[in-house]
């Protein structure tokens, strides 16, 4: 009996220890703040790196299902050809890559891959065209527009990337059903100017600002890899932070360096820089969807994992990024059984389901979804 009343003492005092010294997840900032301040950010970027990961894990777990991953299937509708010159696309006409221009896709070959994506389980379809706006293209838009409708009619959630647009423009996809469009700010606005030329940060903002007036949820991100610093890696998060409203996702991309473009030498960026910057988005973003998406078929299981306990809940699957590889639906189906992960559905993510509104009622597949959440 003495040796039992002991040992639970014993256990109590050490259990009071681990309580003292372990961070209460109570304690941390769990609100959704716009007044971040880069130096704010820049401490909890550099906390060691193991106590980042548990503190951007409790943050997670009071905003999100931890168990929830987004799939998510990207296709590229119109590849290569573009005026633009971010240095690390292979679809800027102005490098000689190995990507080759092709024109517009029909619809009927987008729907097919649209409906392959829904039966092998991704909730969200988003379809990419590489150019720098959609003036002079009213044909190619009201097909994209088409496109959009369709896929919407299939329960899914649909994002584009089409480059830059007006908030007419904006408001024409609203009317469509897409969800979200992606516009990444890809860096801090001091590094961007090194990456990119043919269009300004405040071009970008006005796009982003024309989608959130319009109604449709902001993905915008980054790349890692371009030769940025750790400063650039946080102010690109402050960036986002500012905003009125934190973006709906914002993708960490690691670059994959492409022959013929600038940056095609650049070193990989180190997983713990990746890591870092997943788990310091997820604190100061915590209900935004943190998206891995190019160059994680460069981390190995037990990376991505780490990356999950960090507050990354979703990823691209499927076939093909837009110019990159992909891991293919089967591999992460089983990746994720093996972590005791599963799919979101449709529009559960809860900003989402909010900008629909009504519109959910019409989509028997969402409405369920939605219920279900
Ligand atoms: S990233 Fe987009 S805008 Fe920039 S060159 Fe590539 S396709 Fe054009």
């Amino acid at each position: 009996m003495f040796r039992i009343q002991a040992s639970l003492r014993l256990t109590c005092r050490h259990a009071r220890t681990l309580a003292t010294h372990a961070p209460q997840p109570q304690a941390l900032t769990a609100a959704v703040r716009h007044d971040w301040q880069k130096t704010e950010i820049q401490k909890i970027y550099d906390t060691p790196l193991l106590e980042l990961v548990f503190r951007a894990a409790a943050i997670h777990r009071q905003h999100h299902d931890p168990s929830k991953i987004q799939l998510c299937t990207l296709m590229n509708i119109k590849t290569g050809g573009c005026s633009e010159d971010c240095s690390y696309c292979s679809q800027s006409s102005r490098y000689s890559t190995p990507t080759t221009a092709s024109r517009l896709l029909e619809v009927e070959p987008v729907l097919e891959a649209a409906r392959k994506a829904k039966a092998n389980g991704s909730t969200r379809f988003c379809m990419g065209a590489a150019w720098r706006d959609l003036a002079g293209r009213k044909r190619g838009f009201e097909r994209i527009l088409h496109m959009v409708r369709e896929v919407r009619g299939m329960g899914m959630e649909v994002c584009t990337t089409l480059g830059m647009l007006s908030p007419e423009q904006a408001r024409q996809l609203k009317e469509a059903g897409l969800t979200a469009y992606n516009h990444n700010l890809d860096t801090s606005r001091e590094f961007y100017p090194e990456v990119i030329t043919t269009r300004s940060y405040d071009e970008r903002l006005d796009t982003i600002s024309a989608v959130r007036d319009a109604g449709i949820s902001v993905c915008s991100g980054g790349i890692l890899g371009l030769g940025e610093t750790d400063k650039d890696r946080v102010g690109l998060i402050w960036e986002v932070s500012s905003m009125p409203e934190h973006p709906e996702s914002f993708p960490v991309n690691a670059l994959v360096p492409i022959e013929g473009t600038p940056l095609e030498n650049n070193e990989p960026i180190p997983y713990h820089t990746l890591l870092r910057t997943v788990a310091t988005a997820r604190i100061v973003l915590p209900q935004t969807i943190i998206r891995l998406a190019a160059g994680r078929q460069t981390l190995d299981e037990s990376k991505q994992a780490m990356c999950f306990m960090a507050g990354a809940n979703a990823i691209f699957t499927g076939e093909q990024m837009l110019t990159t590889p992909c891991s293919p639906w089967d591999e992460d189906k089983a990746m994720m059984d093996r972590w005791g992960l599963e799919g979101m559905q449709s529009f559960e993510q809860v900003n989402v389901a909010r900008k629909e509104g009504d519109r959910l009622e019409d989509i028997p597949d969402a409405k369920a979804a939605n219920t279900d959440a």
